[in-house]
């Protein structure tokens, strides 16, 4: 089964958000949009286009002030909030820029942390908090802190939390933006290989390398969404 039929992960109707200030600020311009299972999408405006805004609209962080967003098929809008979180933790792996790690626990309680909502014994969240720090290369570092890793294994420690509780998404905010260009590179390639092991992935960049990446570059210019079309 190709991408191109597979069943939607994402599926937004006309969906628009718009902050209620005062003064109101459009983040997002009524949509549409489709993301089936096991596409790689990259998602690419400049500062203050509506890329962050996409993306917790997608993360069920914020609520679209109209229109409808099905995640898995599943009509959000009708959900309550506890509902949407519970969604959220099954199916969904956030990456952000700033890695969010806590810097008091180790590599592998960074990633089993992510499974304390789960219902999974502590034994068994970090038995597979190892086996997650494995899919990312880092199991030899599962002890480590935080402040003794570089920018990159910071990052596959997040991804690795992001993976650890089995997502059908994994949505990215900048997941390169704070590195140097040969580690972002071989976090660029990790995120290929989930890709190629059937993860649906949602990388949101500022730059066009890292756009160029994705099997389909969706822009976003003052809230506004488009398809760009590859030359
Ligand atoms: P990007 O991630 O592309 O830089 P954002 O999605 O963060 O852009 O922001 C899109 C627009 O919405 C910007 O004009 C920004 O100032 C505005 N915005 C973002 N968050 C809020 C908020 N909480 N309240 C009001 N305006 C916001
Ligand atoms: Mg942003």
């Amino acid at each position: 089964m190709t991408p191109a039929d597979g069943p939607a992960v994402i599926e937004l109707r006309a969906c628009a958000l718009t902050y209620p200030g005062p003064p109101p600020v459009v983040g997002l311009s009524a949509c549409d949009l489709v993301i089936r299972a096991g596409e790689f999408v990259t998602v690419v405006g400049p500062s203050g286009a509506g890329k962050s805004t996409l993306l917790n609209v997608l993360g069920l962080l914020d609520a679209p002030s109209s229109g409808s967003y099905l995640l898995d098929g599943i009509d959000t809008g009708e959900l309550s909030d506890a509902q949407c979180t519970a969604l959220r933790g099954q199916r969904i792996g956030f990456v952000f820029q700033s890695f969010h790690l806590l810097p008091y626990r180790t590599a592998s309680e960074n990633v089993a942390l992510a499974l304390t909502y789960g219902g999974v014994p502590r034994k068994g969240r970090l038995e597979l908090a190892r086996q997650a720090l494995r899919q990312v290369g880092l199991e030899h570092r599962m002890d480590a802190l935080p402040t003794t890793l570089s920018g990159g294994e910071r990052q596959r420690v997040a991804i690795a939390r992001a993976l650890v509780g089995r997502p059908s998404l994994l949505l990215c905010d900048e997941p390169t933006g704070n590195l140097d260009s040969a580690t972002a590179e071989s976090v660029l390639r990790l995120l290929e290989d989930l890709h190629r092991d059937g993860m649906t992935v949602v990388v949101i960049t500022h730059d066009a390398a890292v756009a160029a990446r994705g099997q389909r570059t969706l822009t976003i210019r003052d809230g506004v969404m488009s398809e760009r079309v590859p030359l």
